[in-house]
């Protein structure tokens, strides 16, 4: 089955201690998208400016993604900058230019409309509603998010947070969201605003789902050098929602399988710029770091 995923499509420059990268293939959508392109086929929604090298159209349409959905408007491909210090969990932002996407409306083809699988990967939580009330009857709805929604956009998210299956954030934002910062008591409180299924993301240290079956600890895979963390989470749900709707079963069954998946396909994100590493992959490396880390975690 297919997924649709909705997000930023980016130009992304970013600066590590170590190196400096402008105009990187980046937003949450290309992240996601090229993340679950190793499971299923993927529908991107998204917009981009007149700016945006046609090298980057070619890495998208390689991976078989289906760009009907993706928008080429007159001027500058939404543009984001981040600095990351030596300890690679901490990043700055320094720039966002949003260019096309200030006035950006997702409109969905028709053909689109009946897609099983959709993840509303991060992006303003009015435009993740705007492709949701384009749906018909989809079967499993995931959303991201990050902290500047919880900030500047709360209403617009608690009320996605009604319409969706599975919710995915880090942390640091399911503590900003229910005031706790006990990971396992802040749960009970996130399934009280709405969502079925609770990952959490916790970086290096992996992730927790919490659903009707009780909670599941997915490791990360223990990288022993990290290039770019950029994108790592947008790997992870892009994963995750490629291999589910790929899955035979139900969802209930494959949810944690899918968030060993996304775990792998996070670590190699991490281990070149932007998607530079990510793009070079095929699904035997996958395989093979699943192989490791269920090696790894087996007791
Ligand atoms: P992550 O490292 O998983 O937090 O994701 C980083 C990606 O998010 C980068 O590729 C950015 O282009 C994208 N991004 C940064 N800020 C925003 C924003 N305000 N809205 C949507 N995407 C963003």
């Amino acid at each position: 089955m297919s997924v649709l995923i909705v997000g930023s499509t980016a130009l992304d420059s970013i600066k590590t201690p170590k190196a400096e990268n402008p105009r990187l293939l980046g937003g949450s959508a290309s992240h996601a998208a090229v993340a679950a392109s190793f499971f299923s086929p993927v529908k991107m929604i998204g917009v981009v400016g007149d700016d945006f090298p046609k090298r980057y159209l070619q890495l998208y349409r390689r991976h078989g993604i289906d760009l009907a959905g993706l928008q080429v408007r007159p001027g500058k491909t939404f543009h984001w900058s981040g600095e990351y210090e030596e300890n690679m969990n901490r990043r700055r932002t320094l720039k966002t230019e949003l260019g096309v996407f200030e006035t950006f409306t997702p409109t969905l083809p028709a053909a689109h409309k009946q897609t099983p699988f959709v993840l509303l990967a991060n992006i303003a939580p009015s435009l993740q509603h705007h492709v949701l009330d384009q749906m018909e009857r989809p079967k499993f709805v995931a959303a991201d998010t990050m902290d500047l929604w919880l900030n500047i956009a709360l209403d617009d998210l608690l009320r996605l947070l009604k319409r969706i299956d599975a919710l995915i954030l880090n942390d640091g934002e399911a503590a900003q969201l229910t005031n706790e910062t006990n990971v396992i008591a802040a749960l009970p409180k996130l399934h009280k605003l709405g969502p079925r299924y609770v990952i959490v993301k916790k970086g290096e240290h992996g992730s927790i789902l919490s659903s009707a079956a009780g909670v599941f600890i997915a490791p990360a895979y223990p990288l022993r050098k990290v290039v770019d963390p950029t994108g790592a989470g947008d790997s992870f749900a892009g994963g995750m929602m490629g291999y589910l709707a790929s899955a035979k079963g139900t969802v209930e069954d494959a949810v944690r399988r899918a968030m060993i998946y996304g775990s792998v396909v996070a670590s190699f994100c991490c281990e070149g710029f932007g998607l530079n590493r990510t793009t070079r992959l095929g699904r035997a490396d996958i395989e093979r770091r699943v192989r490791q880390l269920e090696k790894l975690a087996a007791f």
